[in-house]
């Protein structure tokens, strides 16, 4: 038999920013979706109007743009399955929720919240079981099996609100098949009667999550493992629909775990230990509180995507950069782990710094345009390109292209005081004076003719080299931090080399 084509979804609800394992599920998806030549649908799950976000949705959609993560179909394009958000599609779920009724696989229940609360209370109070609304307990309670009909209709009638619960079948075996986990097996009993349609005419995620899936003709359900526990439930709606020969495939990520200690990570790890957990900043629209995003810090996407790839995925040799590309060909969810992986901040720096590496000049160039438009220099494309060509090695992340090359842009203010008293000695001021004379007479300036000007210096006066380089590099830079001293001076030019000499001489003698 011919199989389908693939069609995956990632399917978030928009309940606040997409955290990086959301980013990683989406990229999962990206890379089965684009190695099988099938499609990939983003999905917006809000059918939970108590935990809607506004914001969430864009930011969802933005922040995964930044990765390069494009879909096919989405609510944004459209596509032969729209509305691809649920909230415009309940009248769908409505007809389907009635034939699960029809069928006897679900049931209107009429207790109120704070009714099932002072079980759950009651329960917790008596140290046994912990209320749920199952097999057992639905015999007792105020629904459409235990009442008898013309008393459930009154209640209906009388307009009081209800919801509809799918009816567990009694001592059955669920099978899930997980392309990552293999067989997961669950015995009924232990299942409870979940709401499927809720008073506000809104199915839950459960129902709209199958009926959709369905109807976009999704043939890989890949996401988080917190969804495993719900997947029997899905399975059975499934069955209850006749749909079961052609459910979709199930694969559940491992967990991303906090860099110390066990554990899921959490936007709170992110604070506690400076590394962001969102792909791109976030405002929280009720508290005004802002968590620091990939893009904001100064990583690249491809290095992000490339961080995420191998959070839970192993390509089973040593590569440890990939292309985009080469991740799309060599993806399979066969290499996707049960177990959890430790997200490593250090690690990320240094994958970005990989990347950062793989940009030509001109592309790092680019990314330093807007710090030196913000601090209003316009250096000529040959002097930005020697800067580039020095400094590039010690760049991790993109700001780090400003903190290491502004002094070739900007004379310093300032000068370090604690290195001025550290370095400079009473001889100083005359030894740099006359070396600064000797460089004056240079027709070629350049790090070799300046080496050999300090070579002879230092020979012929006993001067030693750092005696001479130290307070240089102080009056270049303003600290002891830059390339070689060299290096920067043949960057510089001879002009500014001396004008910095005498500005720098004359501050520090105030
Ligand atoms: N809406 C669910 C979420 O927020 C989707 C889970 C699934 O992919 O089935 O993660």
């Amino acid at each position: 038999m011919m199989s389908a084509p693939v069609r995956v979804r990632f399917a978030p609800s928009p309940t606040g920013p997409l955290h990086i394992g959301g980013v990683r599920t989406a990229l999962y998806n990206y890379l089965f979706a684009r190695k099988h030549g099938g499609t990939m649908i983003l999905r917006i799950e809000d059918t939970d109007q108590n935990r809607f976000v506004p914001g969430a949705e864009s930011y969802i959609v933005n922040s995964l743009a930044w990765c390069g993560l494009e879909f096919d179909e989405s609510p944004e394009k459209g596509g032969p399955h729209a509305p691809y958000r649920q909230s415009e599609r309940s009248d769908i779920y409505r007809d389907y929720i009635q034939k699960l009724i029809t069928a006897g696989h679900a049931y209107y229940a009429f207790d109120t919240e704070d009714e099932l609360n002072a079980m759950r209370e009651a329960g917790k109070e008596k140290g046994g079981q912990t209320f749920q609304y199952d097999q057992q307990t639905r015999k007792t309670l105020q629904n459409s099996i235990a009442l008898p009909e013309a008393e459930w209709k009154q209640l209906m009638d009388s307009g009081k609100p209800y919801v509809v619960r799918i009816k567990i079948p009694e001592n059955e075996q669920v099978v899930v098949h997980d392309l990552i986990r293999g067989e997961v097996s669950v015995n009924t009993a232990n299942l409870d009667d979940k709401v499927l349609f809720k008073s506000d005419g809104l199915p839950t995620y459960h129902l709209a999550n199958v009926v959709d899936d369905y109807l976009m003709k999704i043939t890989h359900v890949i996401r988080g493992e917190e969804w495993l526990p719900s997947a029997p439930l899905h399975v059975l709606l499934y069955r209850f629909f006749g749909w079961e020969g052609i459910m979709p495939k199930f694969a559940h990520l491992p967990l991303i775990l906090k860099p110390d200690g066990n554990g899921k990570l959490s936007k709170r790890d992110g604070d506690r230990l400076g590394f962001p957990v969102f792909p791109t900043e976030w405002k929280d629209p009720k508290s005004g509180e802002i968590y620091s995003g990939y893009r904001e810090s100064g990583y690249l996407p491809e290095a992000v995507i490339n961080i995420l790839a191998h959070l839970g995925w192993n390509p089973g040799t040593e590569q440890e950069l990939f292309t985009t590309a080469e991740l799309i060909q060599q993806f399979s969810l066969e290499r996707v782990g049960k177990h959890g992986s430790k997200f490593d901040p250090e690690k990320a720096k240094w994958f970005n710094h990989q990347y950062m590496q793989r940009k030509s000049d001109a592309e790092l160039s680019q990314l330093l345009q807007p710090y030196l438009d913000q601090h209003g220099v316009s250096p000529s494309a040959y002097y930005l390109g020697k800067v580039i060509h020095i400094i590039r090695e010690r760049v991790f992340l993109v700001p780090d292209l400003w903190s290491t090359s502004w002094f070739f842009f900007i004379r310093p203010g300032q000068y370090d005081t604690q290195v001025y008293q550290k370095i400079w000695q009473p001889g100083t001021t005359g030894w740099i004076t006359d070396f600064a004379r000797e460089v004056e007479k240079l027709e070629e300036f350049n790090k070799d003719t300046l080496h050999a000007v300090a070579q002879e210096y230092t020979t012929r006066t006993g001067v030693k080299t750092g005696q001479l380089m130290n307070p240089l590099r102080l009056l270049m830079v303003g600290s002891n931090q830059g390339p070689g001293m060299m290096d920067l001076a043949d960057v510089l030019g001879k002009e500014e080399f001396l004008e910095r000499i005498t500005t720098g001489l004359e501050a520090l003698s105030r």
